[in-house]
């Protein structure tokens, strides 16, 4: 039977036997770069690309995240190495990054990709049960909930909450009924259904989802009738970060913006989608016309919403064509 003398790795940890910490996050990136460059970047799709990311790199430092906060440092590197990975590009050659990655970690629903911001994910996986380890802004003067209570009279304090807080919190505040029984203060989370932490309201909430982010159009996106290669072209032209020649110019990648195909105009997104004489003659020939009044004056988000209430199968159609 073999002896094993020394355990080098406990649950993807590497044992610390008297080794810095600096090792350790080395070695996490050098697992993930070693993945990374196994995998055929320039044989995949974005939706293959998208499921390596999600279940194999992003769940590498899961183990050490629950243990340890990461240094920025190691985040940002990490973030950039899936960056890369994603947009393409071999070695030290850099692709153009169409989205931000900050952009990119916005849950699907608000126009993101879903991919996971690891420093938020970080510090919801060190949050205890009570979540204590997230802190929200305090108000000098009150420590706990009954500072707000008249105990005696069992009511809140009008005063003190008139005093302390905006409008819209003081009427959030003043509609919580109150207890008749005189119970103590406990701290408990106000996100889950049943009062615990979780890894998962924590990251949401650490995520900040904002409301001007929220578009119909990504519930309706996502849940297209099309192959997955088509919804994340949908996607793209939806975020804009499609390269067409404009952007490219305007990047200064290129000189020239003109369409190649008609030489009438600058090729836009809008000119390769609809006004362009190859993209109408498709248009015409494939039976899709009917989708293309108003497109022009309005966003592709908009569009994609408005084409949602016509004939499912023109729509999955014109999102083949385009
Ligand atoms: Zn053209």
């Amino acid at each position: 039977m073999r002896q094993v003398d020394r355990h080098q790795k406990y649950l993807g940890i590497p044992a610390l036997c008297g080794r810095s910490k600096k090792v350790l996050f080395r070695e996490l990136l050098y697992r993930m770069w070693k993945k990374l460059r196994g995998w055929k970047e320039k044989l995949l799709s974005r939706a293959g690309k998208e499921v390596l990311i999600k279940t194999v790199i992003q769940a590498l430092p899961t183990y050490l995240m629950g243990v340890y906060k990461l240094p920025a440092a190691v985040i940002k590197e990490i973030h950039s190495a899936m960056a890369r990975f994603w947009w393409g590009g071999k070695g030290d050659e850099r692709k153009m990054h169409w989205l931000s990655w900050e952009k990119m970690c916005k849950p699907k629903c608000m126009g993101g990709m879903g991919f996971k911001d690891l420093a938020v994910f970080n510090d919801a996986l060190l949050g205890d049960e009570e979540g204590r380890f997230i802190k929200s802004a305090r108000v000098e003067g009150l420590e706990v909930v009954g500072d707000l209570m008249d105990v005696g009279r069992k009511e809140w304090n009008v005063d003190i909450i008139e005093s302390h807080f905006n409008e819209r919190d003081q009427h959030c505040i003043m509609a919580i009924p109150l207890s008749t029984r005189c119970l103590h203060d406990e701290l408990t989370w106000a996100y889950s259904k049943d009062d615990t932490y979780s890894v998962k309201t924590a990251y949401m909430l650490g995520k900040g989802g904002n409301l001007e982010d929220f578009h119909r159009v990504w519930n309706i996106l996502w849940s297209l009738n099309v192959s997955p290669k088509v919804c994340h072209f949908m996607w793209r032209a939806c975020t804009s970060s499609l390269p067409v020649r404009k952007v490219l110019q305007r990047c200064h990648l290129i000189d020239d913006a003109g369409c190649p195909c008609c030489a009438r105009e600058d090729k836009t997104q809008s000119h390769l989608f609809y006004r362009c004489q190859m993209s109408i003659k498709l248009w015409e020939e494939l039976g899709s016309y009917i989708l293309l009044p108003g497109v022009e004056d309005e966003a592709m988000c908009d569009t994609l919403v408005r084409w949602s209430q016509m004939d499912a199968n023109v729509v999955q159609k014109g999102c083949y064509i385009l």
